[in-house]
């Protein structure tokens, strides 16, 4: 199976830092190290963008549960989230132990990421009054129409920006948490254009098998494929550079 033409490929690397990853990471995925291998080989590949994103946020942040009254415990609590300037829009969302704050061991990349080779970092969940899954924008302006995140939610990060400044056809997302931060930013890339693409060797859920189940399902519903480290897909990026060098070597 050929690529479709266009073809220009990105690689989005979800929150590959020490915090989600065992066995000493404050929120640590199952077998979320299982990943890094994959994805350094994906690294090798001529994307031509390789962004990583950052969990970052500061120590108030809403979505610990430390941050909220006692009684609240991590990862069975939940909260709802009202938007800073209109509190009539709400989300709700579960509660997490302390992770990933700015600046810390636990928010740095993992050692073992071939970060040589990547283009740039995008960080997300600054705000302290806002949970930022996706790596575009957060969750306000789901449920508004028409779908328009530049106008209805609090926080957007430069990633939309940087892809279309590309030229960007193709996103492939890895990373962690499937279930949360991956499953949104790919549902996200969808609805922002992208033919978007999750390689599943390179990604793991930090509620199991379930949230692997779940997750699948609910991306899938929102037009995400789910390829593996062999697929026709991955293959086709291989294949975009030695496009791109027929053109090259052309030069009259
Ligand atoms: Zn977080």
């Amino acid at each position: 199976m050929s690529p479709p033409t266009p073809f220009v490929p990105a690689l989005v690397i979800v929150d590959l830092q020490n915090d989600f990853c065992p066995p000493n990471g404050a929120l640590p995925v199952p077998s979320g190290r299982d990943v890094i291998a994959p994805i350094n080989k994906l690294l090798q590949l001529p994307f031509v963008l390789k962004i990583a994103t950052l969990d970052w946020h500061p120590p108030n942040h809403i979505s610990f549960a430390d941050n909220h009254p006692p009684g609240n415990a991590p990862f069975t609590s939940e909260t709802i989230i009202p938007h800073p300037e209109n509190p009539d829009r709400i989300y709700k969302t579960t509660l997490w132990p302390v992770h990933c704050v700015q600046n810390t061991p636990g928010a740095e990349l993992v050692s073992e990421l071939d970060q040589s080779l990547l283009d740039g970092v995008v960080k997300k969940g600054q705000d302290p009054r806002v949970e930022m899954y996706s790596a575009f924008t957060d969750p306000f302006h789901e449920g508004q129409q028409p779908w328009d995140p530049e106008s209805n939610s609090v926080c957007t990060s430069d990633l939309a920006r940087t892809l279309k400044e590309k030229g960007v056809t193709d996103v492939y997302v890895v990373g962690l948490a499937m279930d949360y931060c991956v499953k949104s930013t790919a549902i996200h890339a969808v609805k922002y254009g992208y033919r978007t693409w999750v390689v599943k060797e390179g990604t793991k859920a930090v509620a199991g098998d379930d949230g692997n189940r779940d997750s699948t399902r609910e991306m899938e519903e929102e037009g995400v494929k789910i390829v593996g480290l062999e697929s026709d897909e991955v293959a086709w990026v291989q294949g975009s550079a030695q496009g791109a060098d027929v053109i090259l070597r052309c030069p009259w």
